[in-house]
């Protein structure tokens, strides 16, 4: 795909029975204006929204993203999402993605200010190239994030397990870690705790068993990840959700920041140490995460 594709969608209450929402779509010029200026997502960041990978037309794991984007709607208090529709919209975006690797974004936002009902669109263009960091690996520095990992449970609205659009913090983690040498960041709770990455879940080795850090702490529960330890688990290995101290990253036999679109990126280093990197089951997790995956 050259071009990128753009779906403004009129939003349906999420019990609406309907099975045909082509007349709840528009289609518009994705490089021209969309949006009013009284648009809250841009004013404010006040929405959600889902990244999905495509591969050669597939949208991958695409009830999983609907699933998390109910899931974050609920979190901020915004109408439910009709899985019906939005699962349409994904096909009617993955249907202009040509061969290789795309990405279609779904957006749901407050809406206008004042307005009577959200804002929400779709969008699909083609994917970064993240070739180096599949193959090469990437450097990783641990990063505080401020809150302790009781957080999440104490102020709900700090929202920090729903995919909002305020994501000006987590690119100003990235941009602390390119400061300090690195690829990418961990964020740890304030009391010591490891978290995720601020695009990306973490996946530890431990000889056969991978675990990754429970999604109870305020952090996303990646698609990426549940579809990795569905496939880990099909392959004999153990998995689990665990509480993962900082110390422990240092220890693990292996590591791999995992997201929708870099899919299983090895770390290689943390806060300056080498991490061992898998080599043989990053290709297999990589030739997994690029097949059909629903
Ligand atoms: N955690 C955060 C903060 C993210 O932004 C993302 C993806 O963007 C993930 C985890 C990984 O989620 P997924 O595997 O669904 O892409």
């Amino acid at each position: 795909m050259q071009r990128r594709f753009a779906l403004m969608i009129s939003p349906v209450a999420a019990d609406d029975e309907r099975d045909d929402f082509d007349d709840t779509f528009t289609t518009v010029d994705a490089s021209a204006p969309a949006l009013s200026v009284g648009e809250l997502s841009t004013q404010r960041g006040d929405g959600v929204f889902e990244s999905i990978g495509v591969v050669d037309g597939h949208a991958q794991e695409a009830e999983a993203h609907v699933h998390r984007l109910a899931h974050s709607a609920m979190l901020c208090d915004l109408p439910g999402p009709n899985a019906a529709q939005w699962r349409r919209a994904i096909e009617v975006a993955a249907a202009q993605c040509a061969p290789g690797e795309a990405v279609i974004k779904l957006i749901l936002s407050r809406g206008v200010e004042h307005g009577p009902t959200p804002t929400a669109w779709a969008t699909a263009a083609p994917a970064g190239d993240f070739a180096a960091a599949r193959r090469d690996g990437v450097r990783v520095v641990t990063l505080d994030r401020g809150y302790d990992s009781g957080a999440s449970e104490r102020a709900p609205w700090l929202l920090l397990g729903a995919k909002t659009l305020s994501y000006a913090v987590n690119m100003a983690a990235l941009r602390e870690a390119h400061r300090r040498g690195a690829d990418d960041a961990i964020f740890v709770s304030s009391d010591g705790i490891v978290l995720e990455a601020p695009t990306a879940s973490l996946i530890l080795r431990r000889g056969d068993t991978f675990t990754t850090p429970a999604p109870t702490g305020g952090i996303l529960h990646g698609t990426t990840q549940l579809s990795v330890f569905e496939y880990l688990a099909a392959e004999g290995f153990r998995t689990a959700y665990e509480t993962i101290p900082v110390a422990g990253l240092a220890t693990a036999d292996a590591a791999w920041l995992v997201s929708s679109l870099r899919l299983a990126a090895p770390i290689r280093a943390i806060d300056g140490a080498a991490l061992p990197v898998d080599g043989g089951i990053t290709a297999s997790l990589n030739r997994y995460l690029l097949s059909p995956r629903n």
